[in-house]
C-alpha cells in the first residue's frame, strides 16, 4: 500500500487521503447512529453547523496525513514492518502514551484561556451526538495533529500498531460522543472494561467540565483525582 502511494503526485495523495478520511468519518457516524438505533437513543439530526464544521475536520485531517505521508518519505517518520508480538507492544505503548499526552493537552486547554478561545467550541453541547466527535475548532484539530504527528516521530512504532490504532482511536471518540450507553453496568465495571473511557465516561465531561480529562482510559484521571465515574 504505501509502495502505492510512493508513486502517486501530491494531488492524488491529497485526494486519496481525503476520501479515507471522509469514509473513516461515514463509517464512524454510521457506527454510532446503528448504536443509537439499537439502543433505542432518540436521533438527533446534526445541524448545518455541526455538518460544516465536520468537513473542515476532515479537510484538516486530511492534510495531517499528507505531512505524516511526507514525513515519512523524508525519513522523518521511520516504521517497523514485522509481525510480531511487537505489533500488541506497541500499540499498547501508543494508547497509553497518546492517552496520556491528550490527558495533560486536555487538561491544560480547561485551564487556560485557550478554553473560551477554542475547546469551548466543542463543549457547545452538554449531550454530545456522534458527529460532535468531528465538531472541533480548527486549531484544535491542528494541535491534536501535531501532537499525532509529534509523538509517532519519537519512536520506531510498528506500522500495523499504528493502524490498530487508528482504528481503536475512532471507536473511542465515538463512543464518548453516542449519548447513550451501550455497555451495562456490569460489563462497564469488569476488569476488561473498568479502566477504560466509556460513553458515559466523556459523556460526563460534557457535562461537567472540571473532570474526565481522558479520552481511552480513565486512569490518569484517577491518578491526577479529576475523575468522576
Ligand atoms: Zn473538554
Ligand atoms: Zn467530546
Amino acid at each position: 500500500m504505501l509502495k502505492f502511494l510512493s508513486e502517486q503526485s501530491s494531488p492524488i495523495l491529497l485526494m486519496i487521503f481525503l476520501i479515507e478520511n471522509c469514509l473513516v468519518t461515514l463509517m464512524a457516524l454510521f457506527a454510532g447512529w446503528l448504536t443509537q438505533k439499537l439502543t433505542h437513543k432518540l436521533i438527533e439530526s446534526p445541524s448545518r453547523n455541526e455538518v460544516l464544521v465536520c468537513i473542515t475536520t476532515n479537510l484538516i485531517n486530511t492534510f495531517i496525513t499528507y505531512a505524516g505521508f511526507k514525513m515519512w518519505q523524508s525519513g522523518f517518520l521511520v516504521f517497523g514492518f514485522n509481525h510480531s508480538w511487537l505489533i500488541v507492544f506497541d500499540f499498547v505503548l501508543l494508547f497509553l502514551v497518546m492517552d496520556l499526552a491528550m490527558y495533560v493537552l486536555h487538561y491544560g486547554i480547561h485551564h487556560t484561556a485557550v478554553y473560551n478561545k477554542i475547546h469551548k467550541f466543542h463543549h457547545y453541547y452538554s449531550h454530545p451526538k456522534p458527529i460532535d466527535l468531528f465538531v472541533l475548532h480548527p486549531l484544535e484539530t491542528v494541535s491534536f495533529g501535531v501532537l499525532w504527528l509529534g509523538i509517532i516521530s519519537i519512536y520506531v512504532f510498528n506500522f500495523y500498531a499504528v493502524i490498530i490504532y487508528l482504528i481503536i482511536n475512532v471507536v473511542f471518540g465515538i463512543a464518548g460522543h453516542l449519548g447513550t450507553e451501550p455497555l451495562s453496568d456490569k460489563t462497564r465495571n469488569s476488569l476488561l472494561f473498568k479502566y477504560l473511557g466509556s460513553s458515559t465516561f466523556h459523556h460526563n465531561h460534557h457535562a461537567d467540565i472540571n473532570y474526565n480529562y481522558g479520552f481511552y482510559t480513565n486512569i490518569w484521571d484517577r491518578i491526577f483525582k479529576t475523575y468522576k465515574p
